[in-house]
């Protein structure tokens, strides 16, 4: 690992402005991805801003009947919170679907929404990696990419993001708020919040140097029967082959997106108006104009038989 410095500022103004004085600053909330990605010199900061000592943590009721979460909300006291499980169910399934206990412990609401992919090329400094190192090119498209992207994906990098949390979000219409180095605060809606790779796989998110998330609004709840079911290699403690979050009304209309399948979490609002039709025609919807590899063009017809398997669930 690299040597780096380190400071515990104590308001988010203070955390944004730091990372000024320190251009390759990181931000450290849980650590449980980024002592990784140094450990491997795969991100080499030189100075560590601790932001958690920021009163970051704390769950509360928004004025429109939503719900703000705390950046630095561990995942754990997120699934776990009585609001969350009643009008968010969604969001507790997803929690609790990914990562172990201890890392849910650990883990915080921001730093979930900015883990880096897992595909194993990225974590293999030898191996060329657009993400990693641009323009060096991608070992996956010719490699091994069972768990790569079938949709989303570029001739640069077809890595899938890894989050769960992520996925319910999405569904749920979340806003992730944010602070920038001059104090001007941003709200950002999850749907643009994630890029697609295009021809910088480096650039995962719309933040901009400096800009330090705060939290994440959750709009009044919209009922439901809310269902997140993830499919992957070992029952727990592993990263989603694909996933689908979905709420389903009792008209059966609803919402779903998925997880596992894209760069980003994946949801088209197309074939939301379908809902009460079949899962081949949702799934056709959703991963239309998909270019699976020969390697993982399974997770299509996964992905139909999952979402049938949900919204069954859903509507009995
Ligand atoms: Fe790197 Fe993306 Fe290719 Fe994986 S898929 S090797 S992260 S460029």
């Amino acid at each position: 690992m690299k040597p780096f410095t380190y400071e515990r500022p104590n308001s988010p103004a203070a955390a944004a402005a730091a990372l000024t004085r320190h251009p390759n600053a990181k931000f450290i909330a849980g650590g449980t991805n980024l002592l990784d990605l140094m450990k491997l010199e795969i991100e080499t900061p030189t100075h560590l801003i601790d932001i958690n000592g920021l009163r970051l943590n704390r769950i509360e009721p928004t004025q429109d009947g939503g719900l703000r979460i705390g950046a630095l909300v561990r995942n754990t006291d997120l699934a776990a919170n009585d609001r969350v499980r009643r009008d968010y169910a969604l969001l507790a399934r997803a929690l609790l679907a990914g990562a172990s206990g201890q890392l849910r412990n650990k883990a915080t609401t921001a730093g979930n929404l900015l883990q880096r992919t897992r595909c194993p090329y990225f974590y293999d400094i030898n191996q060329p990696c657009n993400k990693r190192r641009q323009g060096s090119g991608c070992a996956a498209i010719d490699g091994f990419s069972r768990q790569h992207a079938v949709i989303g994906g570029s001739e640069y990098c077809i890595a899938t993001h890894p989050g769960d949390m992520s996925v319910a979000l999405r569904a749920l219409d979340a806003t992730i708020e944010t602070i920038h180095t001059g104090g001007q605060a941003r709200r950002i809606p999850i749907a643009d919040f994630y890029r697609l790779p295009g021809n910088t796989p480096n650039i995962e998110n719309s933040l901009n140097p400096g800009e330090l998330i705060t939290g994440v609004t959750l709009p009044a709840p919209v009922g439901g029967v809310h269902v997140y079911r993830k499919v992957r290699d070992r029952a727990s403690y592993a990263f989603a082959l694909i996933s689908v979050a979905a709420i389903v009304q009792p008209d059966g209309s609803g919402r779903v997106a998925l997880g596992g399948v894209a760069p980003r979490p994946w949801r088209v609002e197309a074939a939301e108006t379908q809902m009460q039709q079949s899962a081949k025609v949702v799934a056709a919807t959703l991963l239309a104009d998909s270019t699976p590899t020969a390697a993982n063009a399974f997770k299509l017809m996964l992905v139909e038989r999952t979402l049938g398997a949900v919204l069954a669930e859903a509507r009995a």
